[in-house]
């Protein structure tokens, strides 16, 4: 494939991404409308959950300085801070991806002019790049890295190809909290296989098998309220279901169009651009 022609496709998907991202918020284009507000929860002690318009926020609270796991769109900067200045009155030290996308890395620019550190897996880093995103992390990781702060462990780990093809779970080994990224879903609870940025069907359940073997109890999803050891077990099991089917249907030589009905009747897929720019990749996969 041409550069022009990867470089448009990638342009196409980013845009269906936002409308996707969009969908997450059962709101409309999120840039049409004036930021929503940030509220923040309590996860375990010193460990909040701050949630809003772009993908749910982790902070750890540490004597040395807070760590925030993603930091939302760009425009969801103040609101970030603001509900972290609630929290704590020191600075914030660092942020880890969960992976590339802006509802999750939006706000890196705006981070690193504060003097925060980012940390990515590097795939998460290069599909920024790609994409021509602002705040690429400028600290990379192969497997793994642990963040060291105020005594306390932070963990993040690259367990495969799945929602994109740099994902990172983030795990908190004091507290048994694990930060999924977008791997896992509460609300909606269609995945997006971003196919364009690396993600996979196939390995998607493998690096959740791994993420399970984790001694965790409390999850934060990228999007939708927290959860837990049974709700990721059920979802992945409906993940999987979903896949055998669609793999089942590709193997009797159902149309694109069949199986993008099926995802969108059966499943709950956003109807539309986004589920059918998926589908060709979807069952190229299944072949
Ligand atoms: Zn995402």
């Amino acid at each position: 494939m041409s550069r022009t022609v990867r470089v448009r496709i990638a342009v196409t998907l980013f845009a269906l991404l936002g409308a996707w991202a969009a969908y997450t918020q059962n709101s409309p284009t999120p840039n049409q409308n004036a930021p929503r507000p940030a509220v923040a929860q309590k996860v375990k002690d010193g460990l909040y959950m701050i949630s809003g318009e772009g993908g749910n926020v982790a902070a750890l609270l540490t004597d040395e300085g807070v760590l925030l796991v993603d930091d939302m769109y760009d425009r969801n900067y103040a609101a970030v801070m603001d509900q972290v200045k609630s929290l704590s009155e020191k600075p914030v030290r660092y942020v880890l991806n969960t992976h590339q996308h802006d509802d999750h890395s939006g706000s890196n620019a705006r981070m690193l002019a504060a003097s925060v550190e980012i940390i990515a897996h590097r795939n998460a880093r290069v599909n920024m790049i790609a994409l021509k995103q602002p705040g690429a992390p400028r600290v990379t990781f192969t497997d793994e890295m642990e963040v060291h702060l105020g005594g306390k462990e932070v963990r993040t780990r690259h367990y495969g190809r799945g929602h994109t093809g740099g994902d990172a779970v983030i795990y908190f080994p004091e507290l048994k909290v694990i930060h999924t990224g977008d791997l896992f879903l509460t609300r909606p609870t269609q995945p997006y296989i971003d196919y364009a940025n690396g993600g996979s069907a196939l390995e998607w359940t493998k690096a959740l098998d791994e993420v399970l073997k984790l001694d965790f109890d409390t999850i934060i999803p990228g999007h939708g309220p927290l959860s837990d050891r049974t709700g990721l077990l059920k979802w992945r099991a409906d993940f999987e279901t979903m896949r055998n089917r669609i793999g089942g249907m590709v193997r009797q030589g159902k149309s694109k169009e069949e199986v993008s009905q099926t995802l969108v009747k059966d499943f709950g897929w956003p109807p539309g651009g986004l589920a059918i720019a998926q589908v060709d990749a979807f069952i190229a996969e299944m072949k």
